[in-house]
């Protein structure tokens, strides 16, 4: 079983997010978990049965005076079960940090979400990746009592650039997130990959076993791309 995770970002109008929702509602997802991901505004549309839903942020604080966030119980009461957390583009444009995202993190543990925690290094950071690495799962982990928890490994220098690590890095990057969870955290996490995966690239991508899915954004917005990546894990044991 792998997780296929489609973040939807800050795309579609209303009448456009409504049609990509009928063409989701023809996908047949079987062997894997579907979770999307849509903007906030649209997240009571995706009501569909073969899949889950999942926000792309939360609020840093429950409820109450935060003009212009939303809070977990709010995205709760619309029917997300997941939380993206920490994603890069929420690091790098809304200046979030591993502080922040530990604040959230504690949260969706407290609720019963969850998180995606989103962690990766970025090309200058390229040379020191795992020690950038054990930096953000200390801070943001270290004594919070943890609850299920997916980490999805996105290479910064990855996201949307049509680039990707060579395939032996991200088997051994994901072997090294999935020790150090069970060694330091003593937890077993599903670790995904994230970072330009796209229908061309997915069949062999798949042959990394370390892999326990897929976080993907520019793809999964071209719904005939998703159904093909769906279809080319469908047939995957
Ligand atoms: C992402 O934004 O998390 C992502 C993986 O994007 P893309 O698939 O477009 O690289």
């Amino acid at each position: 079983m792998k997780l296929i995770i489609s973040n939807l970002k800050m795309n579609f109008t209303l009448e456009e997010a409504k049609s990509y929702k009928e063409a989701l509602d023809t996908l047949e997802c079987k062997k894997n978990t579907l979770i999307i991901c849509p903007s906030y505004p649209y997240l009571s549309y995706f009501n569909g049965k073969n899949y889950y839903l999942g926000s792309q942020n939360i609020a840093s604080r429950k409820m109450g005076s935060l003009t212009g966030e939303v809070s977990i119980e709010q995205l709760i009461s619309l029917g997300i079960q997941y939380a993206i957390i920490g994603h890069s583009e929420r690091r790098i444009y809304s200046n979030e940090d591993d502080h922040l995202i530990r604040k959230k993190m504690a949260l969706c543990f407290d609720y019963h979400v969850v998180p995606i925690l989103c962690i990766g290094e970025s090309l200058e950071e390229k040379e020191k990746k795992l020690e950038v690495l054990k930096k953000q799962l200390d801070t943001v982990l270290y004594d919070l009592e943890l609850k299920e928890i997916i980490i999805a490994y996105e290479p910064v220098w990855s996201i949307g650039t049509g680039n990707t690590p060579a395939h032996d890095e991200i088997k051994s990057t994901l072997q090294w997130i999935k020790e150090y969870m069970k060694n330091n955290y003593s937890i077993e996490c599903k670790v995904i990959y994230g970072g330009s995966v796209n229908q061309r690239n997915i069949e062999s991508l798949n042959r990394i076993e370390e892999i326990d899915g897929y976080l993907i954004g520019g793809a999964s917005l071209k719904i005939e791309e998703l159904r093909k990546i769906i279809e080319i894990l469908e047939v995957k044991k």
